[in-house]
């Protein structure tokens, strides 16, 4: 098996910076991580080529030797973090976290417990009214769990895993090479078994011998009354399990609210527009409007002018987290004009409109004498 130059598997020049370096590989490992790409066995190999080439690319020492012996290095494996070539990779494959890798690599070190699972998100659509007043939800969020049918094991039921038979379970393949300094010993993970140190001769039907596999799980969830689009709810331990023991992940609830046919929203106060004649614009009178509680009435004070705001006070939407304090609901009017007028309506508004005594033209004058001196300070 031919290795890929280094500088190849992640795509950077020879002459590459440790920071472009490590930009790299950062880029790389998200796109390759096994937990990212669980069904593809292709990723994991190319995982644990990306993560080699870092390791020695990233050690200026390391990288001296590769550039001048290339993969031929006598001394590989050896001196200074003796077996750092194979160390890294213990344990890889289905078993790192993202966290975990970035703290191995970035943060320096130190062997590691149990790690948590990772943390999962899902986007929850609610009805307007429901992320007013709150609801409880059921949905089915997907996540890795051990495979029921072969208890984790991967192996058909009735079969067990047997120990690898090029590793012999240690999950890594040794070879001594003879040069010039002495004997060397070389380590690399084992390619047979990519350092389980087991094989799987008849694979569980359920999981294809992976011991996990996708679960549909219905999580019930609670939703406070007063969330909005982008309110996040947690789910501790909702999330992925952990690999290795350790506790699970959390779910994380991104709410998003549909629109509503008749309110808007912002924030804890609700708007909504309703249509008013201007009969009863100019005359005054008492309207039905629609609220989150129902039908109110609401008084329209003689000589209302189109676009203006009434309040109702605590009509609006319960406050996140403390629902008994509610905004207010915003009833904007809007003066229809009357359209296809009968002759005889048509005449009564001539009528009107001679009765006070003014043409149109002058009307539109007075306002906008009015607004002037509104503005320019008539005092
Ligand atoms: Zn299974
Ligand atoms: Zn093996």
């Amino acid at each position: 098996m031919s290795k890929r130059d280094y500088y190849e598997v992640l795509g950077v020049a020879r002459d590459a910076s440790q920071d472009e370096i490590k930009r790299a590989y950062r880029r790389l490992a998200r796109q390759y991580h096994p937990d990212v790409n669980k069904d593809d066995p292709q990723a994991a190999e190319k995982f644990k080529e990306i993560t080699e080439a870092y390791e020695v690319l990233s050690d200026p020492e390391k990288r001296r030797r590769y550039d001048q012996f290339g993969h031929e290095d006598p001394m590989q494996g050896m001196g200074a973090g003796a077996g750092a070539g194979a160390s890294g990779f213990d344990g890889f494959g289905d078993f790192g976290s993202f966290s975990d890798i970035f703290d191995m690599f970035f943060g320096g070190g130190g062997r590691r417990g149990p790690q948590r699972g990772q943390d999962l998100e899902y986007e929850l659509e609610v009805e307007f009214e429901e992320a007013a007043f709150g609801t409880d939800k059921e949905i089915q969020v997907p996540r890795t769990e051990t495979c029921s049918h072969c208890g984790g094991s991967g192996a058909r039921p009735g079969t067990r895993p047997e120990t690898c038979p090029t590793c012999h379970g240690t999950g890594e393949q040794q070879t001594v090479v003879t040069t010039p300094f002495g004997r060397m010993i070389n380590r690399r993970v084992c390619p047979a078994c990519q350092g389980r140190g087991v094989r799987i001769p008849h694979p569980c039907p359920e999981c294809g011998g992976k011991g996990r596999r996708r679960v549909r799980r219905t999580v019930r969830i609670h939703v406070p009354p007063g969330v909005d689009t982008g309110t996040r709810l947690r789910i501790p331990g909702g999330g992925e399990l952990s690999p290795n023991g350790g506790p699970p992940g959390d779910l994380h609830i991104v709410v998003r609210v549909k629109p509503h046919e008749v309110f808007e929203r912002d924030g804890i106060h609700v708007y909504v527009d309703v249509p008013l004649t201007f009969v009863q614009a100019a005359l005054g009178d008492e309207i039905e409007v629609p609220t989150l509680d129902g039908k109110v009435k609401l008084r329209i004070p003689e000589g209302t002018q189109t676009g203006t705001s009434f309040r109702l006070r605590g009509k609006g939407i319960p406050k996140l987290g403390n629902p008994n304090q509610r905004g207010d609901e915003h009833v904007r009017v809007h003066v229809i004009t009357p359209t296809r007028l009968t002759e005889r309506q048509k005449q009564l508004l001539r009528e009107f409109g001679n009765e006070l005594g003014e043409t149109p033209h002058e009307q539109a004058r007075t306002f906008i004498e009015r607004m002037k001196s509104a503005f320019l300070g008539d005092r």
